[in-house]
């Protein structure tokens, strides 16, 4: 077993950011769910912190953090608001990371000075209508012209996409030659290109109405005979879906980072919630149906947490880090819808006014069985490292 125990600078960030999201992001988070409204000025905070160069290298601009440092400022964040967690995963894990982990030198210093200060936002391109859980479906296609890549295609769901500050969208492509789209193993070759945006030919498409994470950025998109630079390639050619699914391992971490936040957070709110309603001359938290199932769900939360520490301190020391990232994923997003159920029913009838924050953890925690690989996908990488 790893050691999980946290360094005395990953204590101080945790309690940084804390009274970060107790302070800043609490008094707006409402609002902005109200609104559908992405929060530009918290967003900016962030950046002020450093959050989004947290886990690169200063030389690039980043903090020379590491990726379970990440981990533990996003389920701060989520503690207090789910939406500005995700702008942090996506910007750091899924927008920046890609080039970090695979840019070439240039590539790198082009664009991570501005992703690592949060000035801009970057957005990752896998999902496509046709193509989410198998993402090896992907239909959109890039064709070398003259040294210019041609991308068609659309994108569904991308996260960070269409803000005022999205500067670039890394996406999938079949990187087809004029006669066969397919190499000699008879798979798709797929690669990933870096789309500057804005770009002619690519468009953010209006924002989706969801069922919750209001204040996140998603859009679908499209791309029309868009043309970048043929050293927009990022990696080599044909390794694009093995490239994204690596990231995925590591995004799947950070996930369950935020699905404990908001775990974490129902188990706060009850508590507070349970000592002051009163019901049939006392506190509802005195009666054990309440203070156990709130005991339940802070149990819930500690294994969850103690899942995702693992992961992230085996990915920190080089140890393989797969199963248990799925691992971490899967109970801890279960743990965010399950405690949110409970936390809106301890809540009654306040639980379903949109005044008490429960109501926004309950719709914003669904998603975190979906995003990132499903939780039936999550237990299809689990079964296989079990060799089935
Ligand atoms: C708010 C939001 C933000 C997102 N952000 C991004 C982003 O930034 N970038 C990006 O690329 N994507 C993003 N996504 C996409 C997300 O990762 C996908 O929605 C997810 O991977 C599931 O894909 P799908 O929606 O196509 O569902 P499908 O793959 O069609 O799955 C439908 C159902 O079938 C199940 N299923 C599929 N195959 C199997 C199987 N073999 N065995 C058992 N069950 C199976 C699934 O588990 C699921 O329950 C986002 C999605 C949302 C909703």
């Amino acid at each position: 077993m790893p050691d999980t125990r946290l360094t005395e600078e990953q204590e101080s960030l945790r309690r940084t950011v804390a009274e970060f999201a107790r302070e800043v992001v609490a008094p707006v988070a409402a609002k902005h769910d109200e609104e559908k409204t992405f929060p530009y000025e918290v967003v900016a905070g962030m950046a002020k912190m450093g959050l989004f160069g947290l886990p690169f290298p200063e030389s690039y601009g980043g903090m020379g953090g590491d990726f379970f440092t990440l981990c533990l400022a996003i389920e701060e964040l989520a503690r207090v608001d789910s939406s500005i967690a995700i702008t942090l995963e996506a910007g750091c894990s899924l927008g920046a990371m890609p080039i970090y982990r695979f840019g070439t030198e240039e590539q790198k210093r082009e664009w991570l000075p501005t992703l690592c200060s949060g000035e801009t936002l970057g957005a990752f391109g896998l999902t496509e209508p046709e193509a989410g859980s198998d993402a090896g479906g992907t239909r959109t296609t890039a064709r070398l012209d003259d040294g210019t890549w041609v991308i068609n295609g659309s994108k569904a769901f991308i996260t960070n996409s269409g803000t005022d500050i999205t500067r670039l969208v890394t996406v999938t492509a079949v990187t087809a030659t004029s006669s066969d789209d397919r190499n000699t193993a008879g798979t798709k070759e797929i690669s990933t290109i870096l789309v500057p945006v804005p770009t002619p030919g690519f468009t953010a498409e209006p924002a989706y109405s969801k069922v919750g994470w209001h204040a996140s950025d998603t859009h679908p998109l499209t791309l029309v005979d868009v043309r970048v630079p043929e050293a927009n390639l990022l990696g080599e050619r044909g390794r694009g879906y093995a490239n994204f699914l690596s990231i995925l391992d590591e995004g799947r971490i950070a996930i369950a980072a935020l699905a404990v936040g908001l775990a974490q957070a129902c188990v706060d709110e009850s508590v507070v919630y349970a000592r002051q309603r009163h019901a049939f001359g006392r506190p509802i938290g005195a009666n054990q149906a309440i203070s156990f199932k709130i005991a339940e769900m802070e149990a819930r939360t500690h294994v969850a947490r103690t899942a995702y520490y693992d992961a992230a301190a085996r990915m920190a020391t080089g140890l393989p880090f797969k199963k248990e990232a799925a691992i971490a994923k899967l109970v801890s997003s279960e743990a965010a819808v399950t405690n949110a159920r409970e936390a809106t029913q301890i809540h009654g009838g306040y639980g379903f006014m949109n005044e008490y924050p429960v109501a926004r953890h309950w719709r914003d925690s669904k998603i975190l069985e979906i995003g990132e690989g499903t939780s039936e996908v999550q237990k299809m990488l689990i079964a296989r490292h079990l060799g089935l």
